[in-house]
């Protein structure tokens, strides 16, 4: 079943999109409600969509639960249901080990995503989804590439298939702008983990000082 279609390009997407029939059920992870809102409202009229959110990397957990919260408020305008699994900083802390100096878009990042990707495939694959993805590659400090890689690895090693995402695509980050304001959504001015809170407050010291 894995590896039965591997799209490359956003147009074949699309394609891809207006080729399904009966709403396949979609087990889509999601890392806040201002990423998942465009991509929400773009799938849904494709796929019968849950959300999951698994997102270890969220620090404090203070944030991560006002995340979650914000994400299924917003996920009941949809009847959408919210999945989520039990937060577990260790599972990051050793995921990302030796990498905790790098910056944003660095390696550290694709494990950041490797783990979370692989927790969504394994969740889908156990309660019988018929394809995972994430909302991730929404944002232009995520590297899609990257993302599609793990994606279509995970479908090979898990056997359930992956969806394509380049949510960015057709102004998808600004659409979720837009979507913030008119939900009124939370959104966070920082990615998720103690690293990058700490890259925000040194960027907003330097804006002071300037
Ligand atoms: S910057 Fe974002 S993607 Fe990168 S490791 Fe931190 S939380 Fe993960």
């Amino acid at each position: 079943m894995s590896g039965d279609i591997v799209i490359t390009s956003y147009k074949e997407f699309l394609d891809f999109l207006n080729s399904l029939e009966n709403k396949p059920k979609l087990l889509l992870h999601a890392c806040c409600a201002p990423c998942s809102s465009h991509t929400i409202l773009l799938l849904k009229k494709y796929f019968d969509i849950t959300i999951f959110y698994s997102n270890d990397n969220i620090y404090p957990y203070s944030e991560y639960e006002t995340r979650l919260n914000e994400i299924i408020n917003f996920c009941k305008n949809f009847d959408i249901n919210v999945l989520y699994d039990e937060y577990n900083e260790d599972d990051y802390n050793n995921k990302i080990k030796g990498l905790e100096h790098l910056g944003e878009k660095s390696n550290r990042c694709y494990m950041c995503y490797e783990l979370r990707l692989e927790k969504t495939a394994i969740k889908a694959k156990k309660l019988g989804y018929d394809y995972f993805t994430t909302t991730l590659s929404i944002s232009p400090y995520k590297v899609e590439r990257w993302i599609n890689e793990i994606g279509y690895n995970l479908e090979n090693k898990y056997g359930v298939k992956y969806l394509y995402s380049n949510f960015k695509k057709d102004d998808g980050y600004k659409h979720s702008i837009e979507l913030s304001k008119e939900y009124n959504l939370y959104r966070q001015d920082y990615c998720g983990c103690k690293y990058s809170l700490e890259e925000r407050d040194i960027h907003d010291r330097a804006k002071e000082e300037n």
